[in-house]
C-alpha cells in the first residue's frame, strides 16, 4: 500500500493535529458518502423542470430553440456569447443536420404546443450563455 503525503499533509500533521484527524477520518470514510445527493425534493424537480424548458426563438430562421441546446452550443467554443443559430437544429442553422425535416418539424410542433399550453417558456436571448435571470415573451 502507498502511503498518501503530500506538504499540506505533513503540515496539517503537524500543526493541526485535530485537522489532521478530521482529515484521515474524511478520507477512511470514502468519497461517495460525502457527495451531495440528487435533489429529489418537489421544488427542486419543479425548478429544474422550469429551467429546461427556457425556449428562445433563433435569429437566423425562427426556430425554436431550447436555451438549453443554445447554451450547450455556446459553451463547446467557451467564449461565453451566443452566435446566431446557437442550438438550432433546422437544417438553415445546424452545421451537422441529421435529423429528418419531419422530425425536425415534429419537434418544433412539441415546443409549440408545449408554449400554449404553459409547460415551456419563450424568453429573449440573454446577453450571455452564463446569465442566470431571463425576460418573458408575451406569446
Ligand atoms: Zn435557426
Amino acid at each position: 500500500m502507498v502511503k498518501y503525503e503530500s506538504v499540506g499533509h505533513v503540515a496539517l500533521q503537524e500543526h493541526w493535529p485535530d485537522r489532521h484527524a478530521r482529515w484521515t477520518a474524511t478520507r477512511a470514510r470514502g468519497r461517495e458518502n460525502d457527495r451531495p445527493k440528487k435533489g429529489k425534493a418537489e421544488g427542486t424537480a419543479r425548478t429544474l423542470q422550469a429551467l429546461m424548458s427556457l425556449t428562445l426563438k433563433c435569429r437566423v430562421c425562427k426556430g425554436l430553440v431550447s436555451k438549453s441546446k443554445a447554451v450547450q452550443a455556446a459553451n463547446k467554443r467557451n467564449d461565453n456569447t451566443f452566435k446566431p443559430g446557437d442550438g438550432c437544429g433546422s437544417s438553415t442553422c445546424s452545421s451537422n443536420f441529421v435529423n429528418t425535416k419531419k422530425q425536425y418539424l415534429t419537434n418544433q410542433a412539441n415546443m409549440r404546443d408545449a408554449i400554449a399550453k404553459g409547460e415551456r417558456i419563450l424568453i429573449k436571448w440573454p446577453k450571455r450563455p452564463n446569465d442566470k435571470h431571463f425576460h418573458t415573451l408575451q406569446k
